[in-house]
């Protein structure tokens, strides 16, 4: 089955059970600058996942464009992309486990006629906190008949899913994996390994609990199912291919570059992989209004790019733009997406240029060394515009040496360049905030002053929950069950305003999570924190023993001195969920 069919299948599968289809929503996410890509199907949903009405009902589904920056270094196996499509449907409060579980599985054996005996799945094994997925699994073996050696039995690492902040809704998830039939890799081997042998086709979450500021989960009242199942891994197997760049939407791609380069696939797959991924990624972004830039989404872009420049390179195809790729991008999804091809190739080209003009000597510099050290990194990044981890995989290809130091120099002078000049997009594919205008971070540095002042207004027990800042204005939710008093308010807004004329600095200090919490930092405490942390504090630093005014544990990027923030007025304060008030603010 080609992947148009499919897409189609499954959206009819699932109208005729009752769901109505959505469309695909953009690659750039409305209302959420915390991420840079829409990255699951999911994504766009979360209003109503938490519980807010959708106008077409409970029953929905959609095929959704996802770009997924984290899988970057993936690219190259088998099943990774960086740019792929989620066939998704969800339950708002309708149907549950039982009825999700058949409905993916029949799909999958009845549509695309996948064999059961291929099928391995995964349920939450319980632990002290949510009992063991008793429901998914009874289903699995005693509805469906899949055999017991095949239910694999995992704890959160690998079966849960959420909450999205501090706390609110998550639950269980079942996930379904082919086996490759391939030898298992090892006495431990099963579809939690990194080998190849089992290939995740399909995720089914079961929003049950929701997840309180004590660490309790509650049994919530409407629970969702989330679905999420990739297209070109279903069309991988349908196909009977090996890899989804075999699939009928990459094949004209990479015969295109046969073509172009003279080479065969075969005897290049990693270079030939990347290009097509990151073209792909390139062109959907680009359709979507990310243009190649030094910042946000537009530098995931370049960066994208530039990569698969460096990689035409290797494939000899000097002088040929990748411009060259793009028809068979856009006629691989014509009748499905509307993609530019003037547009892209234009934006595409554009971006070649810039780079042309340093690439050259960076690559020069690259070969004339014997180690890379960290300032030749920062001055190929900074000056020649190649992305480090270019840099580094070009030169581990020439042999050339990059130590661990060299790295981390290269991220500490970076980093040190950011600070200055107060850009923080620039080195980072993963986390942190997506838009560093000036503004952002001044109302970002202002939420910390906010929380600071919400608990010594109302107490101390007050904590984030959840927070969403564009440059125009902040909005902070927060632990509360009344609704603020006028009086409350302006308390709240001086003490904020108080700081911000004191100017004082917002000082930045990294420490491991332990100190972190010994210096009573504000923060989640769970395990999505690395080893060190930032911190970072209004007013007493973490070596005085008097209390600062804030301190809390954060990604960053701050404002350097709390008077560049101007005036701060709450501009409204609302319910936002049971237990929880939203205060939206703005700096004049
Ligand atoms: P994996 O462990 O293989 O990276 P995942 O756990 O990240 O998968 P989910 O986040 O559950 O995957 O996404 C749902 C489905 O989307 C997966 O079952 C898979 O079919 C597909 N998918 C996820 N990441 C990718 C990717 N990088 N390329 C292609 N398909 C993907
Ligand atoms: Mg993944």
């Amino acid at each position: 089955m080609d992947s148009k069919e499919i897409r189609k299948k499954f959206l009819d599968f699932f109208e005729e059970r009752g769901h109505k289809v959505i469309p695909s929503a953009s690659l750039l996410p409305e209302n959420d600058p915390s991420v840079l890509f829409t990255t699951a199907g999911m994504h766009p949903l979360v209003p109503y996942l938490l519980g807010e009405k959708h106008p077409l009902g409970k029953r929905l589904c959609d095929v959704q464009k996802c770009l997924r920056t984290d899988d970057i270094d993936e690219v190259g196996d088998s099943v990774h992309l960086t740019f792929f499509e989620m066939l998704g449907y969800w339950s708002l409060g309708d149907y549950f486990k039982k009825e999700s579980i058949h409905y993916t599985f029949d799909f999958y054996t009845q549509v695309l006629g996948f064999n059961k005996n291929d099928i391995s799945v995964t349920v939450f094994a319980g632990d002290e906190t949510a009992p063991f997925d008793q429901e998914s699994f009874d289903t699995w073996k005693d509805e469906i008949e899949i055999s017991e050696e095949r239910i694999y039995k995992y704890d959160k690492s690998e079966n849960w899913w959420g909450p999205v902040g501090d706390g609110g809704p998550c639950g269980p998830c079942t996930e379904m994996f082919v086996d490759t039939g391939l030898e298992k890799c090892s006495g431990e081997c099963g579809p939690s390994c990194h080998c190849d042998k089992f290939v995740e086709i399909g995720n089914n979450v079961f929003m049950e609990y929701n997840k309180n500021t004590d660490g309790k989960f509650d049994k919530l009242k409407q629970k969702n199912v989330d679905v999420g199942l990739g297209l070109e891994r279903l069309a991988m197997f349908s196909q009977n291919k090996k890899s989804v760049f075999d699939i009928d939407i990459m094949l004209p791609l990479i015969e295109k570059i046969e073509e172009l380069s003279g080479k065969k696939y075969l005897d290049f797959p990693k270079e030939f992989r990347i290009i097509v991924d990151h073209i792909r990624s390139a062109s959907f972004a680009i359709g979507d209004g990310a243009i190649p830039s030094n910042k946000g989404a537009g530098y995931i872009v370049r960066r994208l790019i530039r990569r698969a420049v460096v990689k035409t390179r290797q494939l000899e195809m000097a002088g040929i733009s990748l411009s060259a790729l793009i028809p068979s991008v856009v006629e691989a999804y014509s009748d499905v997406y509307e993609l530019n091809q003037d547009q892209i190739s234009s934006e595409v080209e554009k971006e070649e240029t810039k780079f042309s003009n340093t690439l050259e000597f960076g690559l020069k510099l690259v070969e004339s060394q014997e180690e890379l050290s960290g300032k030749t990194l920062f001055d190929l990044y900074q000056t020649y515009g190649i992305p480090a981890e270019v840099t580094i995989e070009e030169a581990e290809r020439l042999g050339r040496r990059v130590g661990v130091d060299d790295k981390e120099e290269f991220y500490a002078l970076l980093k040190d360049h950011q600070d200055k000049s107060r850009t923080a997009s620039a080195g980072m594919f993963k986390g942190g905030l997506s838009d560093n205008k000036i503004e952002t971070t001044r109302l970002h540095t202002a939420a910390h002053l906010l929380l600071a002042a919400l608990r010594q207004v109302l107490s101390k027990d007050v904590n984030q929950k959840g927070s969403n800042i564009t440059e125009d204005r902040l909005r902070f939710d927060f632990n509360w069950s009344e609704k603020l008093t006028q009086e409350q308010i302006s308390e709240v807004e001086n003490i904020v305003n108080e700081k911000i004329k004191a100017n004082i600095p917002v000082q930045m200090e990294e420490m491991s999570i332990d100190d972190a919490k010994k210096s009573d930092a504000a923060g989640v405490f769970d395990d999505r924190y690395g080893e060190k942390v930032k911190v970072y504090t209004v007013g007493n630093s973490s070596t005085s023993s008097e209390p600062p005014f804030s301190r809390e544990i954060c990604g960053g990027p701050h404002a350097q001195s709390t008077g560049e923030l101007g005036t701060f007025k709450i501009a409204k304060e609302e319910s936002s969920s049971f237990g929880v008030r939203r205060i939206k603010a703005v700096l004049t």
